[in-house]
């Protein structure tokens, strides 16, 4: 690229006439459709972000690919906005100004594992990572229910933190992310390498700081995960099963979704074995913790419905992570379409009392659903991800932090 070119500031329509190699999409459907991500679990958000819509997306393929169209860009004020699946849930990588949609997926090259550290570009899918680190019996440390087109680049940067994960239990964790390799946006962009702490600081980012190019991460052993479907007659038990197994000292390593009536029936891959009043409780965990846990499971007056080992799945076939955390929302709202997701917390020591005060004032507009997880420090996380009847936005409940409506 001339410098000639550089001096000149072009329009965004123009960029795939000044850079021709690259890979443009022009085609106003599908620049739509990659202008978009899931937020339509919002109605609100749904509505707020219809119109905006960026001129062109670019998917380059190379480090210096991306240096182009960042240098360019920079010089003519051209808005980028980074996008890796399209899988967050709040918008995030959506164009509010218009400009060029900055397209990581093509950018996934696994780069290597060194011991129990793995190292890839950002633009490469969570499965497609731990199908590479599984060859030497590793796996990323995070267990999140995430759509199955989300990069490493996107985890990475959008507002979630993978808190309900098993390993290290968060991406903040010291042990998980190792170091990143940034790139600035400006005329002559920098490739930056940083570590530890000083990497995290991007973490959440939105792609607002810098185009994170490739990320190191520290890797756990592979574990052949235990997948079980349980169902219980009541809630309480439900919770209070959910609740014992999260805190028993050798049962911690697990994610678990509680899932109250009716959702488990409203789920094509759970409706044939859920009658609409019972309630499920979906386990991951380690195998050898399957005999303490059938003992509590019987004490606790549940049942099985079903158990597999997760590596008699192949890679390709959905496992149960499919039906927890925004998965469960995303099944639902399949069928119920006037639903909407809220995230919350609860308080553990009092979150049984709290969700039943919920479940007495909104009584049918709520549909129940938590994930219980243990901290590295004991401390227990009550995560709500209820869906509620979507009337008007003036009674979605305020952020407690910011004051505005909650959106999904
Ligand atoms: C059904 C479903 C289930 C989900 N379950 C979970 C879950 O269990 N746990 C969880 O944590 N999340 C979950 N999510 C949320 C979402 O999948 C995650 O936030 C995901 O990691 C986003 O990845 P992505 O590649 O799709 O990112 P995108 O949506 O493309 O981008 C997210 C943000 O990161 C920025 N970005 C992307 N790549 C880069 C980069 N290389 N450099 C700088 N900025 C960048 C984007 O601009 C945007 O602001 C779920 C979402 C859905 C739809």
């Amino acid at each position: 690229m001339s410098t000639s070119l550089l001096d000149n500031p072009v329009l965004a329509q123009e960029l795939p006439d000044l850079l021709p190699m690259l890979d443009w999409i022009t085609d106003p459907e599908r620049v739509a459709r990659l202008s978009y991500d899931h937020a339509r679990f919002s109605p609100i958000l749904k509505r707020d972000l219809a119109n905006k819509k960026a001129a062109l997306v670019v998917r380059p393929r190379s480090t210096d690919e991306i240096r182009q169209v960042v240098s360019v860009c920079a010089n003519s004020r051209i808005p980028i906005t980074i996008r890796g699946g399209g899988t967050g849930n709040t918008g995030q990588s959506v164009p509010l100004h218009g400009g060029i949609i900055l397209d990581l997926s093509g950018y996934n090259a696994f780069c290597w594992t060194r011991g129990l550290t793995g190292r890839a570009q950002a633009g490469i899918r969570l499965e497609d990572f731990n199908f590479h680190a599984r060859k030497k019996l590793l796996e990323l440390p995070w267990v999140t229910a995430n759509h199955p087109n989300a990069t490493l680049g996107g985890f990475f940067n959008s507002h979630h933190g993978a808190e309900e994960s098993i390993h290290f239990n968060a991406v903040q964790a010291a042990e998980s992310i190792l170091g990143i390799l940034v790139m600035t946006v400006e005329k002559t962009p920098q490739l930056i390498e940083l570590r530890g702490h000083e990497a995290m600081r991007l973490h959440k980012m939105c792609g607002t700081v810098g185009i994170v190019l490739e990320i190191e991460v520290g890797l756990a052993p592979f574990v052949p995960w235990l997948e079980c479907i349980t169902k219980f007659e009541a809630y309480d038990q439900a919770l209070i099963f959910a609740s014992s197994l999260t805190q028993s000292k050798e049962l911690s390593q697990q994610r678990i979704a509680v899932l109250a009536a009716p959702i488990p029936n409203l789920m094509m891959p759970l409706t044939h074995n859920f009658k609409d009043h019972e309630h499920a409780v979906l386990l991951i965990l380690s195998p050898h913790l399957k005999d303490k846990f059938q003992q509590l499971l019987s004490s606790c007056g549940g049942q099985w419905v079903d158990r597999k080992q997760s590596e008699t799945l192949h890679p390709s076939q959905s496992n149960l992570l499919s039906l927890m955390g925004h998965q469960t929302s995303n099944q639902v709202l399949k069928v119920h379409k006037s639903l909407l997701c809220i995230e919350c917390h609860f308080k553990a020591s009092i979150h049984l009392k709290q969700i039943k005060n919920i479940q007495r004032d909104l009584q049918d507009e709520v549909f129940m659903h938590t994930e219980i997880f243990c901290k590295p420090s004991g401390e227990l996380i009550v995560m709500g991800l209820p869906l509620v009847q979507f009337s008007t936005e003036a009674r979605q409940p305020a952020c407690v932090h910011c004051g505005r409506r909650q959106t999904k």
